[in-house]
């Protein structure tokens, strides 16, 4: 594709609202644009990028027969009055009133709105277990919206509910879903940890978080260098009495074992195979979407700019040529794109009329994992110039060495 069709506005200077590393990135590289303080637009790169991280999340997700479905963003207040958690989020709920008078609330979470749809469809045991996920926006009226996506007032979630007719259904399906969320925060290139966490506003039993080590991250857990362990507990480390360090940590993810908490407030019991009416057996798994992004830049990113990794990069190279109205290199840029796309390889072309410094300083901000030169080498030795954006690796090759270089660099990511 085109830089100049792709609508990618970049910023020469840091902008003056960006609080952190990753705001100041994804607002200078053109991935996001603030409407207002905690509310943002997802500019095309930043589509392209939340798009790779819901296609990894689908991708993982659906291996565990979990299906997708679509709730609303309008919910009756009705449904949480039936939980009490009306209460719990008074705080966040935004409400609004029709003009037919129904009270409703911008969905800050789906719990009450998926036990209703269980309730109406699920009457038997052999309707289950069944697993339902959905990638949706949510609404919290944060009163301190901060580090742009990190804690915003509308964001995107990826949230999953399973139910089940026992305890040990449950427990088989929040395993699979502890191994889904392994595998999704590893392909979009995290270093995480996971623990134990407390249930909270969501109720139930077992509980485990997903965290992402960062400078700006509201969580703060303590590290045992012996133990090789993570703790709650500021001071000494519970199991060897070492010291500890403390660490912030961003919350990438949650998932809980909620049990019969919201079927039993909202009566969504199942006919069991002995003739009883029982309640099913609920867990739930979230995932901050779009948080990700900024949790990903926050791991990611060097002097010049982010450093994508490969799965969720909105593009795989980034094709700079020095002088576009040179017609043999923009021949040869061309040519090496056709065939980098027909191998299904992403490529934006900087095609702009701008002075080769310019173009650089954009694709390094971009950070898209390898850029291809053309210039004045190209003209002399007919040699491409590669440069691995993470390692500033670079290698001079003839076009159909470029093509299997790249080809085996990004299957050795892909096998990664
Ligand atoms: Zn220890």
């Amino acid at each position: 594709m085109l830089f100049s069709k792709v609508f990618i506005p970049t910023l020469r200077e840091d902008p003056h609202s960006a609080e952190c590393k990753s705001h100041t990135l994804l607002l200078r590289g053109g991935f996001l644009s603030m409407i207002s303080s905690g509310i943002y637009a997802y500019l095309p790169l930043g589509v392209r990028v939340l798009n790779k991280i819901s296609n990894v999340i689908r991708t993982h997700m659906n291996s565990k027969e979990a299906s997708e479905l679509l709730m609303t963003v309008l919910q009756p207040l009705e449904m949480w009055e039936k939980t009490g958690r009306i209460k719990d989020m008074e705080e966040v709920m935004l409400r609004v009133r029709d003009r037919k008078d129904r009270d409703l609330c911008l969905g800050p979470t789906h719990e009450e709105e998926i036990t209703e749809i269980a309730k109406k469809y699920i009457a038997s045991y052999k309707q289950l277990p069944v697993v339902l996920y959905q990638i949706q926006t949510k609404f919290r009226d944060e009163t301190r919206p901060r580090y742009g996506l990190v804690r915003s007032c509308e964001f995107i979630m990826k949230d999953a509910y399973s139910f089940d007719r026992d305890q040990e259904g449950l427990a088989a399906n929040y395993e699979k879903m502890l191994d889904a969320y392994q595998n999704i925060f590893s392909d979009c290139g995290l270093d995480f940890i996971t623990v134990e966490a407390d249930s909270g506003v969501m109720g139930g039993s077992v509980s485990h978080e997903f965290l992402v080590p960062a400078e700006i991250g509201e969580d703060i857990l303590y590290y045992c260098q012996s133990c090789q362990k993570y703790f709650r507990e500021d001071a000494p480390c519970p199991q060897c009495q070492g010291a500890t360090t403390q660490n912030r940590m961003i919350e990438v993810g949650h998932i809980f074992q909620l049990g019969t908490k919201y079927s039993e407030a909202q009566g969504a019991y199942f006919l069991d195979n002995d003739g009883v009416r029982k309640p099913v057996i609920m867990g739930c798994y979230g995932i901050g979407v779009s948080r990700l992004l900024s949790a990903v830049v926050e791991q990611n990113f060097d002097e010049k700019g982010i450093v994508w990794p490969h799965r969720i990069a909105p593009f795989m190279v980034s094709v700079v040529v020095v002088g576009i109205e040179n017609e043999e290199l923009l021949a040869a840029a061309t040519e090496l794109i056709r065939r980098l796309e027909s191998a299904g390889i992403e490529v934006l072309l900087d095609d702009r009329d701008h002075p080769a410094g310019v173009k650089f300083k954009d694709a390094y901000l971009l950070g898209i994992p390898y850029i291809a030169i053309f210039g004045k080498k190209y003209l002399e030795t007919k040699k491409i110039e590669i440069e691995v954006r993470k390692t500033s690796q670079k290698i001079a090759l003839g076009s159909d060495e470029c093509i299997e270089f790249l080809k085996n660099h990004i299957d050795a990511y892909q096998k990664l």
